[in-house]
């Protein structure tokens, strides 16, 4: 029933927004929080969640709370797509475990996709902690330039 259920404070998103567990930070500001996926799926694989939102998924967010984290997605959609020169990129969000969900606080995947690359694998391999943090950077120079 993970469709279903109470939001736990203890998931790793609400840890992140505490600043009880890192992340690769890309954009915040009152309502919204972005990094980069830790287990990229394509090189410049992101997140977008609400900061103020304790809501499992599409079905529980507010409609104000979703405006604003749609907001933030479309203007980081943008930023990778003029830093990172994708052929395209997918904008994905998961509703139930079998959906695909597995951190249970409603988040927006933004993975450019490239030619010829195929998809790695959902929420597998760890990406190099370098390669992130020269990602992160290449990224927030574009969102603040
Ligand atoms: P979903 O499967 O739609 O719930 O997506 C959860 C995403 O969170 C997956 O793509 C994971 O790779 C990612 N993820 C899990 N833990 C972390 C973390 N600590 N920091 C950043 N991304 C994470």
């Amino acid at each position: 029933m993970s469709l279903h259920g109470t939001y736990d404070e203890q998931n790793i998103f609400a840890k992140i927004i505490r600043g009880e567990a890192p992340c690769y930070k890309l954009y915040e500001d009152e309502d919204v929080l972005a990094f980069l996926d830790l287990f990229p799926q394509s090189y410049g694989h992101c997140l977008v969640i609400p900061k103020h939102a304790p809501a499992r998924n599409l079905l529980e967010i507010d409609d104000a709370n979703l405006a604003k984290l749609m907001a933030v997605v479309r203007k980081l959609t943008q930023a990778v797509v003029d830093e990172l020169e994708p052929a395209g990129v997918q904008v994905a969000q998961f509703n139930g475990a079998p959906a695909g969900q597995t951190v249970f606080h409603i988040h927006v995947h933004i993975v450019p996709r490239y030619e010829g690359d195929k998809l790695g694998i959902h929420a597998t391999h760890q990406g190099d902690a370098e390669e992130l943090k020269a990602l992160q950077a290449r990224l927030v120079k574009r969102i603040n330039g």
